[in-house]
């Protein structure tokens, strides 16, 4: 039997019986597009976040793009973003005619390393983006600092890391706003596309709200060039379905990371670290080795699905040829090294030991 990388079918299985009930409830109400469901979820979402405020969005990309076209900033602005972050994040830079300056992840975290942005800084700069990545949080204290000094604002990529714990506050409370994903396989997910704005400024709200439908707070009338961003009353009843047991999935997600941590003893295998377990809601369990392909097909033949987060690093994309000669060795290292064990709140046990066994052997 295959171990999948993720069980999807399996995890919204759980919960069929109330998403069911939700789902028909908004069938019955002839209602689709900004209504109650969406309300309430901003609400209880905002509320679960520790935020004044939420913005639902259609997709985790448009939460980010939307983020950095409500601050106006100039054109070519310079954006802080880490370089081995999945290619939204810097899509969503390029996307409002901003330029990403990419900073080194540090080789432990895998976040964005805080001691190599100062210098990185310009008159130009506006803002540092920083990523979750695989669903541990950043160190914020010394990019607050920095964010302060220079009068930057601070925009979280929590796509990866919804729930997911710094200093007593949670991701999405971290910065100045930030920008969730809702797609299926993220640690809260819907039945398609979805997303999610949260901040504490009520100016940047209210200016969100508008860009998210056609730059219009009253029907027909056009404050701002908006998109059409919605997250609609179907995906808002089921996360707000699956948003309270988003804690429980997490709980469980850290059960089995430990367990990875203390299991699996191999050498040419080195495991994430962390040091307070609140830190981080196991997004990926992602492991390093300098045999990473011959790793991925040994565990393949023995019926265990493995996924590289992430292969080719944004710079080398086709998309930025403009930045393809940069060098980023640690970035480029990661993405060569970097392979993602199966981790979900639905694997079984057993299945947990046969990775443990075939890594270890
Ligand atoms: C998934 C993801 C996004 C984009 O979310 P979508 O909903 O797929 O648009 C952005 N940033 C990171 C780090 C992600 O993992």
């Amino acid at each position: 039997m295959t171990i999948p990388f993720l069980d999807l079918q399996k995890i919204n299985a759980q919960y069929a019986d109330e998403i069911k009930e939700a789902v028909n409830r908004v069938i019955d109400s002839g209602w689709y597009i900004l209504g109650k469901e969406l309300e309430a979820f901003e609400h209880e979402f905002a509320n679960y976040c520790g935020t004044k405020f939420c913005i639902g969005v259609a997709n985790g990309l448009d939460a980010l793009i939307l983020i950095l076209r409500a601050y106006n900033f100039p054109a070519m602005s310079e954006i802080i973003v880490p370089a081995n972050t999945y290619i939204a994040s810097i899509l969503s830079i390029s996307a409002n005619n901003l330029k990403p300056i990419l900073v080194e992840p540090n080789i432990n975290t895998y976040n964005i390393d805080p001691d190599l942005i100062e210098s990185k800084i310009t008159e130009k700069t506006k803002a540092i983006m920083i990523v979750h990545l695989y669903g541990r949080v950043v160190e914020m204290d010394k990019i607050l600092l920095l964010a302060k000094k220079y009068n930057l604002k601070v925009i979280e990529d929590s796509a990866q890391a919804h729930g997911a714990i710094y200093k007593g506050k949670r991701t999405g409370n971290l910065g100045d706003a930030s920008g969730f994903s809702f797609y299926p396989g993220k640690n809260l997910g819907c039945l398609g596309d979805g997303g999610a704005i949260t901040t504490n400024d009520a100016e940047l709200a209210e200016s969100l709200k508008a860009l998210r439908n056609y730059g219009s707070q009253v029907k027909y009338e056009n404050l701002y060039k908006g998109v059409n961003s919605r997250l609609d009353e179907v995906q808002a009843s089921v996360l707000r379905v699956k948003l309270k047991y988003l804690d429980k999935e997490n709980k469980k997600r850290r059960e089995i990371a430990k367990y990875y941590l203390e299991n699996i003893h191999n050498n040419k295998i080195i495991l994430p670290q962390i040091s307070d377990p609140e830190s981080h809601v196991w997004h990926l369990f992602t492991i390093r080795t300098k045999e990473r392909e011959q790793l991925q097909k040994f565990l393949l033949d023995k019926g265990i699905q493995t996924i590289i987060h992430y292969p080719i690093p944004p710079h080398k994309q086709g998309a930025y040829k403009e930045i393809n000669n940069l060098s980023l060795p640690i970035t480029e290292q990661i993405h060569k090294e970097i392979l993602s064990l199966p981790i979900s709140p639905v694997i079984s046990m057993n299945d947990i030991n046969r990775v443990i066994e075939s890594l270890n052997s």
